[in-house]
């Protein structure tokens, strides 16, 4: 049976799963949504002897249902393979009383790799279904992550171009350098004097405007999206829940239907939004537990009611978290709302114009699911810090936001159920902060890639290729310009 995706502001809109890839976003700015979610009815026993790529395809097919098996068999052997470091694509880790699945163990060492590894390839089938002539034209807005890994996956894929808007001054060293040396004749890396949020606006506004989306069509361009607001990356993202659960039933750690919870450091709430639809599919998942850094807009949406981002914006040690207006939430409301669109809008509307909303009693009691928290940086360094003193386990910052909101949950509540944290990025990619960290006077003087050989010894893990790759590589990248200059600077790249 065909799944059908809706618009989250518009119940007239209804596309299949590859039509909704390829738009990436809906008409007047909605989101594509599963009508309805599958379920996930397939044995135990069975799920627990499957790969990762197996356990993909199972996930995918329940969700993409236009697309043919050999199809998604391609998509998910060509991007689960041996650009990860490890054979079982995402492992888990077990210390002080959780387990750390490490989601970053792909090209870019972050776990934006899960869900952008295979996009390019889902994207390129979706086009070929749908008998695209146009090149894709991928618009990006990122916090950092996000940036590489787009660029890593969709870098020489004929047929499309990638364009990346980073905040100048927002991301870490290594983050930048990841970036601006990445190769590919098709890709065009831009820092813009502003923040993630402005940066992510100013894609938003260009892809909502026909004016310009009638001068791409001219030209032989459309644009799409590689941000989680595409499908194609949030269900590639349920995977690695189910993987997690079942791995954790196959090492005879939980029992058949033992409910677990998961903890996910959430910046744009596409992970944890996973998770929930992971849930919502009938994994045994008890609590979503949903960690911020200090742009703790979400815990304040999750203890109030009420989404504010009228704030100050921090700029923190984990910036791909340095986010003040979550973009998935919104599919959320749309399904904590009834599924209702207009009521949905409404919301958005007043976000956009007021920058806040109020969801009503009704809609937050279905939120009970959900526990926010938050930690101060100094609660996050002193995470990392104690932990590598108990253990030797080093983590990112995070990763550490997560784990330091999760002692937060368990002192609280005394809620002992077995617990998942999603380990989203590698100590690596963040080196000076994790070193300032662990021993800021011993660690300060040293330069970026000095840290990293520390970090290595003392960690006793080998750099990875990311960023062994990255030490001596040209800057190739130079572009900047201002928030409103955005547009000019796609055209120009595009020859339009
Ligand atoms: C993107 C990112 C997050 C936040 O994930 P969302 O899906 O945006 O909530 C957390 N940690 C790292 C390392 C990231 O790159």
């Amino acid at each position: 049976m065909e799944l059908i995706y809706a618009s989250t502001r518009n119940k007239e809109e209804r596309v299949t799963a590859s039509q909704a890839i390829l738009k990436g976003l809906a008409k007047g700015g909605g989101l594509y949504v599963p009508t309805e979610i599958p379920a996930l009815d397939i044995d135990m026993e069975k799920l627990s002897g499957m790969t990762y790529q197996e356990t993909a395809y199972e996930v995918m097919r329940r969700f993409f249902t236009d697309f043919t098996e050999e199809e998604l068999k391609h998509c998910i052997s060509s991007a689960y393979d041996s650009k990860f470091d490890t054979e079982e694509i995402a492992p888990l880790v077990s210390a002080e009383g959780a387990y750390y699945l490490e989601l970053f163990h792909g090209s870019t060492i972050a776990f934006k790799d899960m869900a952008l590894s295979i996009l390019p390839h889902l994207l390129i089938t979706a086009a070929r279904k749908n008998q695209v002539k146009n090149d894709i034209v991928i618009l990006t807005a990122t916090s950092g992550d996000t940036g590489k890994a787009a660029l890593a996956g969709f870098a020489d894929v004929e047929h499309t171009k990638i364009i990346v808007f980073y905040p100048k001054d927002g991301v870490s060293p290594i983050q930048k350098k990841q970036m601006v040396t990445q190769k590919g004749e098709n890709t065009y890396v831009v820092g813009i004097n502003g923040n993630f949020d402005q940066a992510q606006t100013g894609v938003k506004k260009m892809f909502s405007d026909e004016k310009l989306a009638e001068i791409m069509n001219q030209a032989g361009y459309q644009f799409s999206s590689a941000n989680s607001i595409n499908i194609g990356r949030l269900v590639p993202q349920i995977v690695y829940y189910v993987y997690a659960y079942a791995k954790l039933y196959a090492g005879g750690e939980i029992t058949k239907g033992e409910k677990i919870n998961v903890v996910v450091p959430t910046g744009n709430f596409g992970n944890i939004l996973a998770a929930f639809y992971a849930k919502n599919m009938g994994l045994p998942i008890g609590k979503l537990i949903c960690a911020s850094n200090e742009n703790k807009v979400l815990y304040d949406f999750f203890t109030t009611g009420t989404y504010d981002k009228n704030r100050e914006f921090k700029l923190t040690s984990s910036p791909s978290m340095d986010i003040l207006i979550s973009s998935n939430l919104e599919r959320l409301i749309y399904r904590l709302a009834g599924d209702d669109a207009e009521k949905n809008a409404e919301f958005m509307c007043a976000l956009g114009k007021e920058g806040r909303y109020e969801i009503t009693p009704k809609m937050r009691e279905e939120l009970k699911d959900f526990y926010g928290s938050y930690t101060t940086e100094e609660e996050t360094a002193e995470f990392i810090r104690n932990l590598y003193e108990k253990t030797g386990y080093v983590i990112d910052t995070h990763t550490a936001v997560a784990a330091g909101v999760y002692e937060k949950y368990k002192k609280e509540t005394g809620d002992s159920t077995k617990t998942v944290i999603a380990s989203t990025a590698s100590p690596f990619k963040f080196t000076r902060s994790v070193m300032d960290a662990i021993d800021r006077d011993k660690y300060s003087s040293l330069g970026d890639f000095e840290l990293v050989d520390e970090l290595s010894k003392i960690a006793n893990v080998k750099v990875p290729q990311a960023i062994e790759e990255i030490r001596s590589a040209p800057e190739l990248h130079k572009t900047v310009c201002e928030v409103d200059e955005m547009e000019e600077a796609v055209k120009k790249f595009l020859k339009i």
